[in-house]
């Protein structure tokens, strides 16, 4: 099987502009560091956009492009136009595969696809995480251990307000005593979205092997199985159809 994936890293691009914490670790910006350690995981073409770009660096040109798209974002998802999100919406329907990281679970792009608010329960605290492996046999967890154990992140807890998942890969517990489902399947339409929790601007998750290594593995997941425009078309029957009369006098009565 073809393992080649041309994968687009969006990100925000605000907090490491603004915050000199977040500039030490991503000095280039997380897209640049998540694009330059993917490239180094597998058979991976990459491009970048970011929000201040024109029509955010998602054109037509790099939509059509890209067999999956990576979402960061977290202060300025009120920023993100509304007919770039209906592109990016309908591109995943024709099977581009999605993964939103992190604070993209509030993003317009997350909650359009799901439908839901899509809200959680948070804390800023560098506190422990172990993300869970509960599905060791899924392509997103492959070559993963029965844990990721992060020494600070952010806290996500339940009750994220999201579809059911189609299935869930990873759970996380924190050591102030929350879970989340922190690694969650969908499909919507012929497109594959993948949620994943870790990201948090201020720590070095995405520096983390094994967390890139997710990412890398959720890409393959994701990668398109075929692209298909929609259509609704009205068909020709492919059999004879008989006219028959009915006589609705003959039906019984409705008692
Ligand atoms: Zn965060």
């Amino acid at each position: 099987m073809c393992d080649h994936v041309k994968i687009t890293v969006w990100n925000e691009f605000r907090h490491e502009k603004k915050n000199e914490k977040v500039r030490k670790i991503y000095p280039d910006g997380m897209h640049m560091t998540l694009a330059n350690n993917l490239r180094r995981q597998g058979n991976f073409e990459l491009k970048t956009a970011t929000l201040d770009e024109p029509e955010h660096g998602l054109t037509d040109d790099v939509l059509n492009w890209s067999e999956v798209l990576v979402w960061w974002g977290h202060m300025a998802h009120g920023e993100v136009k509304d007919e770039v999100v209906n592109k990016v919406q309908k591109r995943v329907l024709e099977g581009m595969g999605l993964i939103v990281l992190h604070s993209g679970h509030f993003s317009k792009i997350f909650k359009r696809m799901l439908g839901t608010n899509c809200s959680l329960t948070w804390r800023e605290a560098a506190e422990k995480e172990r993300l869970w492996n509960i599905e060791p046999g899924h392509p997103v967890a492959e070559g993963i251990g029965d844990y990721i154990e992060l020494p600070n992140e952010e806290m996500y807890g339940e009750r994220f307000d999201v579809p059911t998942p189609d299935k869930l890969v990873f759970v996380s517990w924190f050591e102030g005593g929350e879970v989340f489902r922190s690694g969650c399947c969908w499909e919507r339409g012929h497109g594959r979205i993948f949620y994943f929790r870790p990201g948090h601007e201020t720590y070095p998750t995405y520096h983390h092997p094994e967390i890139v290594k997710v990412i890398g593995n959720a890409a393959r997941w994701a990668k398109p199985r075929l692209v298909r425009p929609h259509v609704c078309p009205n068909v020709k029957p492919i059999e004879v159809i008989k006219p028959r009369e009915v006589d609705l006098r003959n039906l019984p009565a409705v008692s």
